[in-house]
């Protein structure tokens, strides 16, 4: 699929890999919107505009895609990035999480992903179609917690598998309307999402990953999204980035 002329959606997109694969879009002639619920200090990018607006909203999410999809490029691609990640060290402890944690981490991660998938797709079907019908396409993010979530991560790791799991039944949904759902499983990415943890801890971390031997970059991430988004015959599939880490011994 082109992406040059679209319009894109991307969440998350004020901060780490939603901002690279924001930048990146517009960098290859996508009008990009990008989302995210908080946009104070967010980079001026040339052709990406910032939206104010929380994924797991009906209307906010609405408000955006009507945006998009009215700006005069055909809305293609919607990149689902927004997240959040609590684990031990915000939970504070080691241990069940109370319930609210869980119901809000599930809310954001599994619900916002669902949500912007089927409303994005819902005006992607609306446009004329591409070569062999082709809409568009929608690209989501889980982790590797999806397989092996570690201490503290038990609402991170419900949540991410639930996206791994959305991904083969929505694609198959989708099919009829000519739109495309894949999956990225990061491993270990440097982004404010690491901020809180100390340098220790991340070398620690870069370390565990067989090779390459360090954390993997948000523009990494950014370049498998968009060769996905091109690439016409990946569809329902979840791709690890992850440099081979297993956690597990
Ligand atoms: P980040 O914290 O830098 O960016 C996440 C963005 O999502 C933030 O700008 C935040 O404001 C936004 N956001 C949070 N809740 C929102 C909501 N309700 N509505 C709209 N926006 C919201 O984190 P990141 O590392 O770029 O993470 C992006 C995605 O990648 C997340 O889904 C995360 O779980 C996943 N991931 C990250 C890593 C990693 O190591 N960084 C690894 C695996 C998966």
């Amino acid at each position: 699929m082109e992406i040059s002329g679209t319009a894109a959606i991307v969440t998350g997109g004020a901060s780490g890999l939603g901002a690279a694969t924001a930048r990146a879009l517009a960098a290859r002639g996508a009008r990009v919107f990008a989302l995210d619920i908080s946009v104070d200090g967010a980079p001026a990018v040339e052709g990406v505009t910032y939206l104010a607006a929380d994924v797991t909203s009906e209307e906010d999410v609405q408000a955006a895609v009507d945006t998009a999809a009215g700006s005069g490029a055909p809305l293609r691609i919607a990149v689902n990035c927004a997240g959040i990640g609590p684990s031990t060290r915000t939970v504070g402890k080691a241990g069940p999480h109370p319930l609210d944690l869980y119901r809000k981490v599930l809310d954001v991660n599994v619900v916002g992903t669902f949500n912007v998938l089927r409303l994005a797709a819902a005006a992607m079907g609306a446009t004329e179609p591409g070569p062999d019908g082709a809409r568009g396409v929608v690209v989501n993010t889980a982790s590797v917690a999806a397989y092996e979530g570690q201490i503290g991560q038990v609402a991170y790791a419900s949540s991410k598998a639930a996206v791994v799991g959305m991904t083969l039944p929505a694609a198959r949904d989708l099919s009829s309307v000519g739109v495309r759902v894949m999956t990225i499983a990061p491993g270990i990415v440097d982004t404010p999402m690491l901020a809180t943890v100390s340098e220790e801890f991340r070398a620690g971390l870069a370390a565990g990953v067989p090779f390459p031997k360090r954390l993997a970059l948000p523009d990494e991430y950014a370049r498998l999204a968009l060769s996905i988004i091109e690439h016409d015959y990946l569809n329902g599939e979840v791709v690890r980035m992850d440099g081979a880490l297993r956690m597990a011994p």
